[in-house]
């Protein structure tokens, strides 16, 4: 099984049990999401934390952005990379606030970003497209070469990552679980409500494949 280094930068060492840094663990929690944290130092040495959607393909994870904003530009300048991904799977309710906690499952990893060249960017974009709603790239017009022209994509390989992954029941202080009181865990998802037809959309166009299947992805 494939694995990522464990360094001193990547090594859990708080719950190190929850712990794992084989590509196909990072990879399933990459792939259960969309939006991902980047966070690197900028302006005045000032720590940014920016939300962005990505589309991962191999070890590489694409991100766009208007060629314009800032971070984008900071981006580009070669700036070191931390980046995020979270998925919330429940709140663990304990005897005590000290033992209530989260079950999740998330991934860190560090590196840096590199612009695509015109030769890579369409693909890299239809990954992002892909990995978000697939299917939904063949369904649209292809991007205009002025929409090309505004949007740099970079490319971030995955690098130092780790995961972290808590699961299950609270996990209680010995003396604490004869206590009176309910403990137990609610568990928590991302679900998609039907979709909701542009107001201007023409009349009769029916909800396409690709969106049903999103739909059907985050269905309870
Ligand atoms: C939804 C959520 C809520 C949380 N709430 C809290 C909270 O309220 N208080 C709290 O103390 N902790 C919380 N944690 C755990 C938190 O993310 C850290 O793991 C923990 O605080 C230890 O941080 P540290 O920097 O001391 O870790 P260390 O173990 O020293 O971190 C060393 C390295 O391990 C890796 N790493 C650390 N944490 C994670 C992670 N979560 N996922 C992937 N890699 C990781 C990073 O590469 C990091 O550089 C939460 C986690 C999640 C996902």
């Amino acid at each position: 099984m494939d694995s990522y280094s464990v360094t001193d930068l990547n090594k859990v060492k708080r719950a190190p049990h929850r712990a794992a840094y084989d590509h196909a663990t990072v990879y399933e929690i990459l792939d259960a999401g969309f939006v991902c944290q980047v966070g690197f130092v900028g302006h005045e040495q000032t720590p940014f934390i920016i939300p962005m959607s990505y589309g991962r393909r191999d070890n590489v994870l694409y991100l766009h952005g208007a060629s314009s904003s800032r971070i984008v530009q900071m981006l580009t300048g070669g700036a070191k990379l931390c980046i995020q991904v979270t998925h919330i799977d429940g709140i663990v309710i304990a005897r005590s606030m000290f033992d209530t906690s989260v079950n999740y499952r998330s991934v860190v990893f560090f590196s840096e970003a590199e612009v695509v060249n015109d030769e890579e960017k369409l693909t890299a974009l239809y990954h992002i497209s892909e990995h978000i709603t697939p299917g939904r790239w063949q369904e649209v017009r292809e991007p205009r070469s002025n929409e090309l022209k505004a949007t740099t994509v970079l490319k971030v390989i995955i690098d130092n990552a780790s995961a972290k992954i808590r699961t299950g029941p609270p996990n209680d202080d010995a003396r604490d679980v004869a206590l009176p009181g309910w403990a137990g865990v609610v568990p928590l998802k991302m679900v998609a409500d039907a979709p909701v037809n542009d107001p201007v959309l023409r009349e009769g166009k029916e909800v396409p494949p690709s969106v049903r299947a999103v739909v059907l992805k985050y269905s309870q």
